[in-house]
């Protein structure tokens, strides 16, 4: 470290620095020390991961776990087993959720020694191409880089007009702090935040309402993948409004006063708390990018080339920061990439799907073309939907919604989208992704031989369903 004698503030020199201590910075910093380069990693906050090992995914599939549990024991008393009603001790729940979260931080914390990495506390701001000021608790450190990777991520999106400073008003940060189980949650958007936070304080006994701008819940997804869900919490929950806007949210002693513009929905009112969950803003406008010569658009992303390069070559940019889906896996493959390119190989960002997973009740997930898409570009498909009322898996768990859909060109039989729906169906996308990168037709899903029962055999039936090689139902030719 270098005395700055202009200012007398610390200067420290990086091969390559990296802004931003989330799934993405972490990974870039890792892989570039791994690959030899000399590494500054900055995170504003005392604990490395990011929004997902602290405020997202990592905390909420703890308490969705919770739900998980609640709803299985709930549902079994039908069949003959049961504990009586369920008695929350929250502070223990949340201590629990907190300590999932602590594990894997402080594990960071002993990689990035193990990697001797310079770890920063502070926020940085750009001062030129090569140069970024780090406000610390003590003072101001320089860091000079020769190459850079920004990875500062996202936060919620907040809509102006709302009491933003009430505290019966949540972000999903708030919503995962488990301060309170409000009688009556109000959840706006029924997006994958707003569905998997409502997951959880129903299981905790609150009652849920959704609204959503849409005329589906989690836009984006097939409408059938989406339809069993949709089933199911229509009766969970108090109400679930389509196609319908929040006008204004007023701050009332009672609560929070909504008011709705949709069909079905009242014109107004009153809940013990309204979480919003309408997206996330990425964070290129709070870095000083602008001193770096690094476009920012509108909205605040930064756009990057397949190998992460921003419009100023030797800076990259990965994560929410560097555009949708805004995902931890996207992030930590793209901080591969960068690193690997900044440390001279020849990487590139070429994955040709990144799966989505909505950690619900049931889990809902996709990868590849989604249906609408196929249509959308016009092109020639066979489809197959498995129904996991045929899995002896599914039905030992209690439950027949869900499904399993593949997508497969029509010429060549080869996979281009798949989805599922379902309890635990999550984890049978990594399948369906890595038959997509590998070129698999429905022939070569269906011949690989997959263990009974399980649901992942919905996958080879789904692609036995497209052969016509399909024994487990009795399709009429
Ligand atoms: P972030 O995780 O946002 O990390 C950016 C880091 O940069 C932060 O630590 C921040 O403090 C730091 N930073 C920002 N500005 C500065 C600065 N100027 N100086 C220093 N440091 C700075 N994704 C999934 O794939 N699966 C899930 O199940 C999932 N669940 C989620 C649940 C919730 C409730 C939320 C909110 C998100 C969830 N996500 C999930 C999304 C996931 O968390 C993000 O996609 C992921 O964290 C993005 O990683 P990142 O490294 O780009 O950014
Ligand atoms: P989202 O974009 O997934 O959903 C927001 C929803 O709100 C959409 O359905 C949208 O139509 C609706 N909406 C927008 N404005 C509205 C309004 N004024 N009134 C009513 N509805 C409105 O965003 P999110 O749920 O906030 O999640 C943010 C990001 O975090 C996403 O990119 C998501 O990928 C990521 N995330 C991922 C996971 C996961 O992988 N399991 C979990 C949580 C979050």
């Amino acid at each position: 470290m270098d005395a700055n004698p202009a200012v007398n503030q610390p200067v420290i020199d990086a091969e390559v620095l990296v802004l931003g201590g989330g799934p993405g910075g972490y990974t870039a910093a890792f892989r570039a020390a791994d690959l030899g380069k000399q590494v500054v990693l900055v995170e504003r906050y005392p604990a490395l991961g990011g929004v997902c090992l602290n405020v997202g995914c990592i905390p909420s599939k703890a308490l969705l776990h919770v739900a998980q549990i609640v709803h299985e024991v709930d549902e079994f008393e039908q069949h003959g087993l049961s504990y009586g009603k369920p008695n929350f001790d929250i502070d223990k729940i949340r201590g629990w959720k907190e300590s999932v979260s602590k594990s894997l931080v402080d594990g960071l914390a002993r990689l990035v020694k193990q990697r001797k990495i310079t770890l920063i506390q502070g926020t940085a701001s750009f001062t030129s191409s090569n140069s970024v000021d780090v406000q610390t608790e003590t003072g101001v450190t320089t860091v000079s880089f020769e190459q850079a990777i920004i990875a500062a991520g996202s936060h919620p999106t907040k809509i102006p007009v709302f009491p933003n400073d009430d505290p019966r008003l949540w972000d999903s940060t708030d919503a995962l702090e488990l301060k309170e189980i409000p009688k009556k949650l109000l959840i706006v958007g029924g997006g994958i935040i707003g569905l998997e936070m409502a997951t959880v304080y129903h299981a905790l006994g609150s009652e849920i309402s959704v609204v959503e701008l849409m005329d589906q819940i989690i836009p984006g997804c097939d409408n059938d993948l989406v339809t069993p869900l949709y089933r199911r919490i229509k009766k969970q929950y108090k109400n679930i409004w389509l196609e319908t806007r929040v006008t204004s949210i007023e701050a009332d002693e009672k609560g929070l006063k909504v008011g709705f513009d949709g069909k079905s929905a009242p014109e107004s009112e009153l809940f013990d708390a309204v979480l919003v969950a309408v997206g996330r803003r990425p964070n290129g406008k709070l870095i000083g990018a602008e001193l770096a010569g690094v476009n920012v658009d509108e909205l605040g992303f930064i756009a990057v080339d397949k190998q992460q390069r921003t419009n100023v070559p030797h800076i990259f940019a990965i994560g929410d920061i560097a555009g949708n889906p805004m995902l931890a896996h996207k992030a930590t493959h793209e901080g591969k990439v960068a690193a690997e390119v900044a440390a001279g190989l020849k990487a590139g960002f070429d994955a040709l799907t990144i799966p989505s997973v909505a950690y619900t009740d049931p889990e809902v997930t996709w990868m590849g073309l989604t249906e609408n898409q196929a249509k959308q570009q016009g092109l020639e498909y066979d489809k197959a939907t498995f129904p996991w009322a045929a899995s002896g898996r599914s039905l030992s768990l209690g439950r027949k919604e869900g499904l399993t859909k593949i997508l497969c060109e029509k010429e060549t039989g080869r996979i281009l989208g798949a989805g599922m729906v379902g309890p635990n169906a999550g984890e049978l996308i990594a399948e369906a992704v890595l038959a997509l990168e590998m070129g698999a037709d429905a022939e070569d899903i269906g011949l690989t031989i997959h263990p009974h029962p399980m649901l992942s055999e919905t996958f080879a039936f789904a692609a036995e369903m497209i052969t016509g090689s399909i024994t487990d139902l009795y399709i009429k030719k």
